[in-house]
């Protein structure tokens, strides 16, 4: 007998905080960056900060500049990423929530003390939730992806119509943000 199967099994853990790394061919690809950041990401950027009451999400720090996170889900077996909703941030959640550019302006630290804070977690699970958004990140860099947007989001906001249908096999990866991934790090290629 190997006891009780329930003692076995995983402890599922859901952290608030958790880095989200934009894989290599999706670089540029956001509603932010299609948009221009102009008038038609401005109001969905008001709406946003709005609904959220202006304060963070996350831990709820209502200190400006407050950033309007795009939240994006991945269907590896599809290679189809669709972009669900938004959610504000204050400046240290951002900067976890994109750790890969943190490690790159050299604010790693300072991105895995707000992922510890936040998450009440020590250092080495703080870490460990990096490598395992890294590995991931890593797997999907290496295929191409179409992109779509739900159905309740265009009705809310038709000018994220701009993101639907495209494809990274036409679009390819933004050119002047070419990066590489050695063994530990996600370096700048040049
Ligand atoms: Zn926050």
């Amino acid at each position: 007998m190997r006891g009780n199967p329930k003692r076995r099994s995983k402890r599922v853990v859901s952290f608030k905080l958790r880095p989200e790394l934009v894989p290599q061919p999706l670089w540029g690809v956001s509603a932010c960056k299609l948009l221009n950041g102009r008038a038609p990401w401005k109001a969905i950027r008001i709406a946003e900060l709005s609904r959220a009451g202006h304060r963070c999400e996350t831990c709820t720090s209502s200190s400006v500049p407050l950033f309007c996170h795009e939240q994006w889900t991945y269907d590896d077996r599809k290679a189809i990423t669709t972009l669900t909703g938004f959610h504000i941030a204050c400046s240290d959640c951002n900067l976890a929530l994109h750790m890969g550019l943190a490690h790159l302006r050299g604010e790693f630290d300072k991105a895995l003390t707000q992922l510890c804070q936040v998450n009440k977690i020590t250092e080495e699970e703080a870490n460990r939730l990096f490598n395992n958004a890294r590995a991931v990140w890593k797997r999907r860099s290496e295929k191409h992806w179409r992109v779509g947007v739900v159905p309740r989001l265009l009705v809310s906001y038709p000018q994220l119509k701009v993101l639907v249908g495209l494809d990274t096999r036409r679009t390819g990866p933004a050119r002047d943000l070419r990066f590489v991934v050695t063994g530990k790090e996600i370096v700048r290629a040049g």
